[in-house]
């Protein structure tokens, strides 16, 4: 498998509608693998191809891991979602802020609204159909990289405009709030830990 390079903002494709993928040739199929492969080095949780520079409906995604009671990783334990020509035909009224970086705006982190569940057709990467009800981290994953396909960036979507942050800045304000928090009462509070890279 090769490693893709992942393209950056102000790269044009970024903000393109991409084509739909009519032929699901060994082309594709390296393609997809060669995607796989590149979203996992650089440690995100989805990638589209727009982020590949390829204008193709298609896009990939990989749920976290489960944990066991002690909270390690348990191997294998993630699902892999291939998507093709994917649409929403449906989301719910109930809507959830999350915060979502993007490996093609590295460095920064956003507050994002967005419905808490959808309902998705796509077909996977031989192009049988598929349907599928999210709701979640997930429902939240399947719609940034739906976006990616419509040339849509997380970063137009936030709840302010002001609520964009550098990494840094980000985790600086957690610490700030979670100190205040101490302050106010004897409560041990963590991190949230920010929705990992997509
Ligand atoms: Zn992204």
């Amino acid at each position: 498998m090769t490693e893709l390079q992942i393209v950056t903002l102000p790269d044009e494709g970024l903000r393109k509608k991409a084509r739909p993928v009519t032929k699901f040739d060994a082309e594709l199929q390296t393609l997809i693998d060669d995607m796989i492969e590149t979203m996992r080095v650089a440690n995100g949780v989805g990638l589209a191809a727009p982020q590949i520079g390829q204008s193709r409906q298609l896009a990939i995604i990989e749920s976290l891991p489960k944990t066991d009671d002690e909270e390690n990783e348990i191997e294998d334990s993630r699902d892999l979602f291939v998507i093709v020509n994917p649409r929403i035909v449906w989301e719910s009224n109930d809507v959830v802020d999350g915060i979502e970086g993007c490996l093609s705006i590295p460095g920064y982190l956003g507050e994002v609204e967005r419905p808490y569940s959808v309902r998705v057709r796509a077909q996977d990467r031989h192009g049988k159909p598929l349907k599928f009800r999210l709701k979640g981290w997930t429902a939240r994953i399947f719609q940034h990289e739906i976006d990616h396909l419509n040339g849509v960036l997380f970063i137009d979507k936030l709840t302010a405009r002001e609520n964009l942050w550098t990494e840094e800045a980000y985790y600086e304000m957690q610490k700030a709030k979670m100190e205040e928090e101490e302050e106010g009462v004897e409560e041990e509070t963590a991190v949230p830990e920010p929705e990992k890279n997509s």
